[in-house]
């Protein structure tokens, strides 16, 4: 549902809100000087590299950031190049920079990296799951 949410640019990042007529403040939350929007939270942002870098993931990532147009060219492109426990991992790293996203707008909260993700064992599928009640 997250990876969908991503893709079909239905995220509720900041810019999005404000082009919706929510008056919420449009910069990112984390480093307040630009606009939140998927790239700069999932990517372009100093700590979203510090987080791809603790994963092992950011060169990757910087291999292909400068040949793509977008977050979802991006990602696509990642599902056709690397392989399938590669790809998991870096869903599951947006999805982490998602939470902390979340954590810091609503409750004011900086990650502060003393826990980190770590990929499975290659014998054994790790499932993070996540419930909202509305
Ligand atoms: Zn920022």
């Amino acid at each position: 549902m997250f990876l969908w949410r991503i893709l079909r640019g239905c995220l509720p990042m900041r810019v999005r809100l404000q082009d919706k007529g929510v008056g919420c403040p449009d910069n990112c939350p984390h480093c307040e000087n630009n606009f939140e929007n998927e790239w700069h939270i999932f990517v372009e942002y100093y700590k979203a590299k510090q987080v791809w870098e603790g994963a092992g993931l950011w060169d990757i990532i910087e291999a292909l950031i400068n040949n793509v147009a977008s977050l979802n060219d991006l990602i696509f492109t990642i599902f056709r190049s690397q392989p399938q426990k590669k790809v998991l991992e870096i869903v599951m790293m947006l999805w982490c920079l998602w939470k902390r996203r979340n954590k810091k707008i609503w409750e004011d909260k900086d990650s502060n990296n003393r826990t980190r993700w770590q990929p499975s064992p290659d014998e054994e599928l790790k499932c993070n799951v996540e419930a909202a009640i509305f």
